[in-house]
């Protein structure tokens, strides 16, 4: 493996790496490494991860990309936090990962304009819900530089949610730009009250449960 002068250098500030089942998005099934960054400019009410907002050990792209490359036949990694676009060297480390062939999928929380990510990387960008206390964070350019195989996620808590995010998906015309997920708050909306407003509205978008929480317990890290 050949590595850039930028990548010897660069750093991340990496909360964890582990390998489990992708539980979200189009992804989901497969086994995939994860790389989680440590910070995030947000306080979402439902934060599954708030371990992740300060600890974290400052690692070298080098250092990242060898412990990927140590587990075997995996093709598949995402780039989670955390929020990764808060850290700008999350572009470099996904535009070689991409050379390297791995399809790379991003988990960001909509703030950041993801307009420089490698065209190559599967985004998985969220529009945060008013249950979440961050309703008015996202960033509308991210609509303009958004494609097909991308991806748009709401977390509904509630009713209320469902409602706004059913508006939003027919304002822009959501459905038409990328797949469009409703994934329900795990602890605040029943699956089947989420799945049955769905149906009953005729929503063009996909029910996303998390898959690992469903494996694992809800509570366990690093899956
Ligand atoms: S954006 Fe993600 S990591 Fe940040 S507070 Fe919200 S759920 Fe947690």
């Amino acid at each position: 493996m050949i590595f850039s002068k930028e990548e010897k250098t660069s750093t991340l500030k990496i909360n964890e790496i582990f390998f489990s089942i992708q539980g979200e998005s189009s992804l989901a099934g497969w086994p995939t490494v994860f790389i989680r960054t440590t910070g995030c400019n947000m306080r979402c009410s439902y934060c599954d991860t708030k371990y992740s907002y300060y600890d974290g050990t400052k690692m070298s792209l080098q250092y990242i990309i060898k412990k990927v490359a140590s587990y075997k036949n995996v093709r598949h990694v995402c780039i989670t936090g955390g929020e990764p676009m808060a850290q700008p060297n999350s572009l470099l480390l996904m535009k070689e990962l991409c050379d390297l062939e791995y399809v790379v999928s991003l988990e960001t929380n909509g703030f950041y304009d993801t307009a420089a990510v490698d065209p190559r990387v599967i985004k998985v960008i969220d529009i945060k819900t008013p249950g979440s206390g961050e309703s008015d964070s996202f960033n509308f350019k991210n609509l303009g530089t958004i494609k097909p195989q991308d991806q748009i996620k709401f977390v509904i808590c509630s009713l209320e949610d469902y409602e706004w995010s059913k508006d939003l998906t027919h304002k822009y015309d959501l459905a038409k730009k990328c797949n469009v997920f409703f994934s329900p708050a795990f602890e605040t909306m029943s699956n089947k009250t989420l799945a049955e407003k769905i149906l009953e509205d005729s929503v063009p978008v996909r029910l996303q449960l998390q898959l690992h929480k469903y494996i694992w317990n809800p509570q366990d890290r690093g899956v």
